[in-house]
């Protein structure tokens, strides 16, 4: 940790949970899915070894409670072996520079997020005026200034591998962010698919907080390449998973899993592309 670590200067707290939040389910034996607020993060690794890894970092001012889950979920004092990142907006890295001072461990993304993980680039501003509810109306008082951490990320190995999470390749699904990737295991499907698509109609405030289970798109407001955005739900359809933990959205599995996500690729443009917005064109 040799350069000082920066949020962008409109990081905040934002006040939204879903009747998820606070709460953890095990997916599998060695995955483990818990809701900060809105978003969901990752502990993936067997609770026996206290080898693990954190995937994505939450809302703004989370780190304690990502800390104390895992502590509950590992033991006192365990900390992962490296943070992978499905993408750099602020729900996901929120808690991010607390957690890396306290853990001092090393953090993954894909090579295209960096400019948006080291202070260089703002995300394309979210679209308030996007086909969808509440929040995709409060979606401009979400932080949208890159954070910066320095050299203390570095970018994802290009072999598709991911660092301590053996079994497990990234795949580079871009459209909701351009560096946005997903983790697949082929042993037994699993899937987190970040939010390249969600379980949730996460642009309506109602259904985010009661998360009611559906399936869609990327959230809309902070999406700007839908055609990529496809291609991605493409890619993660032919990779037959039986079970997806989503960034944000209780985890889908089994048939309604591989029928949801043949539905959404069929009728793409209906169920994930708004019907307006600025990144429509
Ligand atoms: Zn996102
Ligand atoms: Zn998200």
């Amino acid at each position: 940790m040799d350069k000082e670590m920066n949020y962008g200067s409109d990081y905040k707290f934002i006040p939204a949970s879903s009747i998820g939040s606070g709460m953890g389910i095990e997916v599998l034996p060695d995955l483990f899915c818990h809701t900060v607020q809105i978003v969901n993060i990752c502990l993936v690794g067997d609770p026996e070894s206290n080898d693990f890894v954190l995937v994505d970092a939450g809302m703004p001012k989370s780190a304690n409670e990502i800390i104390s889950t895992a502590e509950k979920r590992f033991s006192a004092n365990s900390r992962p072996k490296a943070i992978i990142l499905t993408h750099g907006h602020f729900d996901h890295v929120g808690g991010l520079i607390e957690l890396i001072k306290h853990w001092d461990v090393p953090v993954y993304a894909h090579q295209m997020e960096m400019p948006f993980l080291t202070g260089q680039k703002s995300y394309p501003e979210p679209d308030p005026t996007v086909e969808g509810g509440m929040v995709a109306k409060m979606s401009p008082m979400f932080p949208n200034e890159p954070i910066d951490l320095g050299n203390n990320v570095q970018a994802l190995p290009s072999d598709g591998t991911v660092p301590h999470m053996p079994g497990f390749k990234w795949i580079h699904t871009p459209g909701h962010a351009p560096g946005h990737v997903s983790l697949f295991r082929e042993k037994d499907r699993a899937l987190i698919a970040g939010d390249a698509f969600v379980t949730v109609k996460q642009e309506y405030l109602y259904k985010v907080l009661t998360q009611e289970q559906e399936i869609s798109g990327p959230p809309r407001y902070l999406t700007t390449d839908w055609k990529a955005a496809k291609e991605s739900v493409m890619k993660l359809d032919a990779l037959n998973p039986t079970v997806a933990v989503t960034g944000h959205g209780l985890p889908m599995s089994g048939d309604l899993l591989t029928t949801s996500l043949k539905k959404l690729v069929n009728e793409f443009d209906q169920i994930a592309v708004p019907d307006y917005g600025k990144y429509i064109n």
